[in-house]
């Protein structure tokens, strides 16, 4: 379903000939978006009652509500009354009220009401006449189909309070039937564009719901948009399932989800608790894992051994390895990993140690070289290198990450899953 939308006809010769700017268009168009209509188009017609009405149907065709203006005077060629009829298939009456109320306009000023006056209280039979406080022409409105056309007279000190009046609440329900409905999908461990490649016919501009693709140091999340009702809510749900089951396994959820939450909730489904060794972090890892909250069920705590001394001192990592491999090294990362589950007895351990730089790269560990070790009790321990772009902070932020997501990956038995900037052997 498309959201409703408005048109806006402006009618008059002079318009047409270009002796008057149409200002009308823009106006209405802004005040109907103030309240969420937006207007899919601006038609300008000549005074030509069968133009007139071949506008009127064609529009109402695809907008919930045509605003026509001018076109309402006494004259030979006020001619949107009977193109109103025309459109609708409906004929002309005279409704007493308005023709009263004419009569009354004139008597106030004591003047005689031309004959050619009481053509303005003509209405189609199916429409309702809308008073005009500050002339002669009342306003028209008939429903049609799902939507409405209205008619307002020209001058805009006229046309004005009584748009204010009476479509400005019609337009604001109309949009409101229709609420904007939006949904996040996020990932991580997977870049844009081939997270876009999968979703590609569902990225289609014409797509209803809409769909977009996001890229932050969180990862990449796509942005789902639609309106309406239940039915719109259902229309974005199969659409976030869609996605979601392309990106699988890098999704880890939506809104306001975040990576240490998904990790938190696998850890508590599957009874495990969880501790970290950081070197090149230096807490962040941590700091990550408890800002969800209720991480005191799962998370232990963790050591920061940013030296080699404390590597060695606190996790018994062997002097000899850390010589003959260095500190960022695939050997390093298991044993952090593997020592700090054993010393905090968690059932699952994460490890960090990488040259997050400036300085520090050497040609076979470059700035940006980190290793990330994922132990846990039943399946042993892992390492995975990674060559991570970014300044010094990014690095360590996305190292942090890459370790959650490493270690979401295991705890779902998809350990083979590639992960972005990864270096395979
Ligand atoms: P009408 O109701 O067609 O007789 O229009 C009365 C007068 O309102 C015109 O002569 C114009 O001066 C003015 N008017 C009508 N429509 C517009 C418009 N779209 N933009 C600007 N002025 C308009
Ligand atoms: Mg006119």
């Amino acid at each position: 379903m498309s959201p409703p939308r408005a048109a806006v006809v402006s009618i008059g010769d002079e318009l047409v000939l270009g002796q008057t700017l149409d200002r009308h268009g823009a106006w209405i168009s802004d005040r109907l978006l103030s309240v969420g209509l937006e207007t899919v188009e601006h038609r300008t017609v000549a005074d030509d009652g069968h133009a007139i009405a071949a506008a009127f149907r064609e529009l109402r065709d695809r907008a919930a509500l045509v605003v026509a203006t001018g076109g309402l005077g006494p004259t030979k060629d006020d001619l949107t009354r009977e193109a109103l009829a025309a459109a609708t298939g409906d004929r002309l009456v005279e409704d007493a009220a308005a023709r009263q109320a004419i009569e009354a306009w004139f008597a106030s000023r004591g003047r005689t009401m031309p004959a050619s006056n009481l053509s303005q209280a003509r209405r189609p039979f199916l429409a309702s006449v809308l008073a005009n406080g500050h002339g002669t022409a009342p306003g028209l409105r008939v429903r049609c189909g799902d939507g409405w056309i209205v008619c307002l007279p020209g001058p805009p000190r006229e046309m004005q309070p009584m748009f204010e009046r009476e479509v400005l609440p019609l337009a604001a329900e109309l949009a409101t039937a229709a609420p904007v409905r939006t949904l996040v999908v996020h990932s991580f461990g997977e870049g844009e564009s081939r997270l876009a490649e999968r979703i590609a016919e569902l990225m289609d501009r014409d797509r209803d719901p809409s769909v977009g693709t996001t890229a932050s140091a969180g990862g990449v999340s796509a942005r789902l948009r639609t309106r309406g009702g239940a039915e719109a809510v259902d229309r974005l749900e199969r659409a976030a399932r869609e996605i979601e089951s392309r990106w699988a396994p890098y999704v880890f959820g939506r809104g306001e989800a975040t990576l240490a939450m998904a990790v938190g909730e696998l850890l508590v489904e599957q009874g495990l608790t969880l501790s970290v060794a950081e070197s090149c972090t230096a807490g962040m890892l941590g700091e990550m894992i408890v800002s969800a909250s209720g991480a005191s069920r799962y998370f232990a705590g963790g050591w920061q051994v940013y030296s080699n001394e404390l590597k060695h001192a606190l996790l018994g990592v062997p002097q000899e390895m850390l010589a003959e491999h260095g500190a960022v090294s695939a050997a390093v990362a298991e044993v952090l990993a593997r020592e700090a589950a054993t010393r905090s007895g968690t059932t699952c351990a994460l490890s960090i140690t990488g040259i997050a730089g400036p300085g520090g790269g050497t040609p076979t560990k470059p700035v940006g070289t980190v290793f990330v070790g994922c132990f846990d009790r039943r399946r042993g321990g892992s390492t995975r290198r990674f060559l991570i772009p970014g300044d010094r902070e990014v690095v360590r932020d996305r190292s942090a990450r890459l370790a959650l997501m490493m270690l979401r990956l295991r705890l779902m038995d998809l350990d083979e899953t590639p992960l972005l900037w990864e270096v395979r052997p």
